[in-house]
């Protein structure tokens, strides 16, 4: 495969792996509580991205 090919898989396999957790995350009953800090994630933060794992004040995880 090209470097093209390897990156877009790789990329395709980070994007699945943020759905499962986000899927785990739902089932739990932890979809929006932070994983850094615990705090409930604002509603209209995940509305723009239903596959936020902490707040936005964490960009390092988001
Ligand atoms: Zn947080």
């Amino acid at each position: 495969m090209s470097d093209f090919a390897n990156e877009s898989v790789s990329a395709i396999e980070s994007t699945l792996n943020d759905v499962d957790r986000a899927l785990e995350r739902l089932r739990s009953g932890t979809y929006r509580t932070c994983q850094v800090c615990h705090a409930p994630i604002d509603e209209s933060d995940l509305i723009a991205n239903p596959l936020l794992a902490s707040c936005p004040a964490h960009p390092e995880l988001a």
